[in-house]
């Protein structure tokens, strides 16, 4: 059986965190078992879908690479399948109309809440043998029920939660066409999952109501429904179910403050999974250990302190070749424009920074002005100490401008004024990177031009 995933978000709020993790788990199971991973735009609901939320969604995952192998496909085009499948339906007496007006409905609710009964539709318009139906009601336009299985139990083996068993009589039979004859949401999520041959559903646990009704449906058309696995929800820090109300950013903020996509991929992979004690991995260990029987049970809480970290140790790592064009990114949208320096300046800032933002804050004291700390200056920029940065000028002016040269032009001016390195160096510091808080000095001054240097020592 070849494995078949797929990611089906509604369009109706920007995709977060907690929502782009259930695209991480079905791309990851197709990956790893050289399946093929589908993305499934569901737009039915116009009023609270929109083209921003679907441009979220694809921008996020083409940013983390989660990248479909077919789709997007969008369920407002297929309406002319949907309807093709519930005339089928129509015809194998699958389905029935329901006159039923919403008046009676809220009656028929009111009473069995009266007698403490389950609100449910009490099949009064389901055709049996031998049973009179109602007279249909003039100018009324019918909804369409699934005759739902009675008697039974529907079942399934969650990959996640483990056996589920749902008896029959407590599903009704749900309307699966508005009386202006649109599908409604689990009707039209079992055809795609048909049509679109899906082995295996992993989506969130909001779903495990639905998946009853649509498992009795995958039977109905006589097709046995796939693996179901449920995951467990994301809560935020503050452990509310994690959504964009209760200030869940879009999954794309995470890009321009700065996170690399394969730290985010690490950091969600773990928020439900896990592999041992493993917390770091690339994205090819990630796809080589992942499997459905990690998966976690409980809900996983959001920690963004823990993301930064997961974010540093990634950042670390990652070739300063690969990390500049990230940095370049965020320079440019300062208006600051990088040169082939960068590189070597994210290999010198990088142990200090968690985010490709924190390397653009230092990369900036390069190729832009720099206003010193007041405080810092005051501190470290006296009077005492300046006929030391003249010296110090005057040697760099002409100095091979290496880390070797500006280093002896740094020791000779440390003979000749008799400082100590510290006296030297946390004002020059201070003068030409705004702070005193630098990486070894040498190193930073060889990654500034000469002029700069000269320049920003003259304001001594
Ligand atoms: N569209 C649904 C959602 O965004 C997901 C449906 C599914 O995965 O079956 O919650």
């Amino acid at each position: 059986m070849k494995v078949r995933t797929r990611f089906a978000p509604s369009p109706t709020g920007f995709i977060h965190l907690g929502n782009i993790r259930s695209a991480l788990y079905p791309w990851a199971f197709a990956r790893s078992q050289g399946g093929t991973f589908i993305l499934r735009i569901e737009d039915t609901d116009l009023e609270r879908s929109s083209q921003a939320a679907v441009d979220v969604i694809l921008e996020g995952m083409r940013w983390l690479g989660l990248d479909p192998d077919e789709g997007p496909f969008y369920q407002m085009q297929r309406m002319d399948r949907y309807r093709e499948v519930l005339a089928q339906m129509r015809a194998k007496d699958l389905v029935y109309p329901c006159y039923m007006s919403v008046a009676e409905l809220d009656a028929l609710r009111e009473r069995q809440m009266a007698a403490k009964e389950k609100p449910r539709y009490d099949g009064t318009w389901r055709p049996e043998p031998g049973k009179t139906l109602p007279p249909v009601p003039e100018g009324v336009q019918p909804v369409l029920r699934f005759r739902n299985p009675t008697g039974g139990v529907v079942a399934w083996d969650d990959k996640v939660k483990g056996r589920i068993e749902i008896r029959n009589d407590e599903l009704d039979d749900l309307v699966i066409a508005r009386p202006d004859g649109t599908p409604t949401y689990n009707f039209c999520v079992v055809v795609d999952d048909i049509d679109m041959v899906i082995t295996h559903v992993i989506r969130g646990d909001d779903h495990v109501n639905n998946t009853p009704r649509q498992i009795n449906i995958f039977r109905a058309l006589g097709v046995e429904p796939p693996v179901y696995a449920h995951l467990p929800t994301v809560l935020n820090e503050q452990g509310e179910k994690m959504s964009k109300r209760n200030g869940a950013k879009p999954v794309t903020q995470y890009r321009d403050e700065g996170y690399l996509p394969d730290a985010m991929v690490n950091y969600l992979a773990r928020l439900g999974w896990s592999h041992g004690d493993d917390e770091i991995f690339s994205r090819e260990q990630f796809l080589a250990w992942f499997d459905l029987d990690h998966l976690g049970r409980s809900a996983a809480q959001f920690d963004e302190a823990k993301l930064r970290w997961v974010n540093a140790q990634h950042l670390k790592a990652m070739a300063d070749e690969a990390l500049a064009p990230l940095v370049a990114a965020h320079l440019a949208a300062r208006n600051v424009q990088a040169d082939d320096r960068l590189p070597a300046l994210c290999g010198l800032f990088k142990d200090r920074c968690d985010t490709t933002v924190a390397l653009a804050d230092w990369a900036v004291r390069f190729y832009a002005p720099v206003q010193p700390d007041e405080a810092e200056r005051d501190k470290h920029v006296t009077e005492a100490v300046k006929p030391a940065i003249a010296t110090l000028a005057r040697l760099l002016a002409d100095c091979a401008w290496t880390k070797e040269g500006i280093a002896a032009a740094i020791k000779q001016t440390l003979a000749e004024s008799g400082l100590k390195m510290p006296q030297l160096a946390m004002p020059v510091r201070v003068l030409v990177m705004g702070t005193a808080q630098t990486p070894s000095l040498d190193a930073v001054l060889a990654l500034c031009t000469r002029e700069v240097v000269q320049q920003r020592l003259g304001h001594a």
